[in-house]
């Protein structure tokens, strides 16, 4: 990168290129994990489900292409082999082999409330010391936020459904 533009980072750039890295084979997962869903969702309101996991499989995408830009102007290479996002992921990776809805939505929430966690994590240690990827975690923590709520809402909506069939 830029010799101005490492100069202005205010710590360990091996230190952070390692734990975006690791954000990035999240995003990767966590994009699969959403695409995947989307289209096998069964149960009482998959179709409003499916569409709210696909928005987020979308979402998690741009996530990874944000991360990977910047691995790349820090100096850094995102993982290049699939096979290796499952060594340096942080949240891991729930297969959507039972596609009922309740359990994407639980699986999925698990998944949001992690990366909830890892980004937090990123913003304290970037604050005051790379306003650049600060700004980047930050548009990002905002986005798993909604997520998190977007899924909560919908599984909240789900629960009432099921009490209102059987009264
Ligand atoms: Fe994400
Ligand atoms: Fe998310
Ligand atoms: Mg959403």
């Amino acid at each position: 990168m830029g010799s101005k533009g490492r100069e202005i980072i205010g710590m360990d750039v091996d230190e952070l290129l390692g734990l975006l890295r690791r954000a990035f084979c999240d995003e990767w997962l966590a994009y699969h994990q959403y695409w995947l869903g989307a289209k096998l969702v069964k149960g009482p309101m998959k179709d409003a489900v499916g569409a709210e996991l696909l928005q987020h499989a979308t979402e998690e995408l741009l996530h990874a292409d944000m991360v990977a830009m910047r691995i790349i102007q820090l100096g850094g290479t995102p993982v290049t082999k699939p096979a290796e996002w499952y060594i340096h992921t942080n949240c891991g990776y729930e297969a959507p082999d039972d596609p009922f809805v309740k359990t994407l939505l639980e699986q999925n929430i698990k998944g949001e409330r992690c990366a909830i966690g890892v980004y937090k994590k990123l913003l304290d240690i970037t604050r005051d010391k790379d306003p650049v990827t600060y700004n980047m975690v930050l548009t990002i923590l905002q986005q798993e936020v909604e997520h998190e709520e977007d899924l909560q809402a919908l599984l909240e909506d789900y629960e009432l459904l099921v009490r209102a069939m059987k009264e």
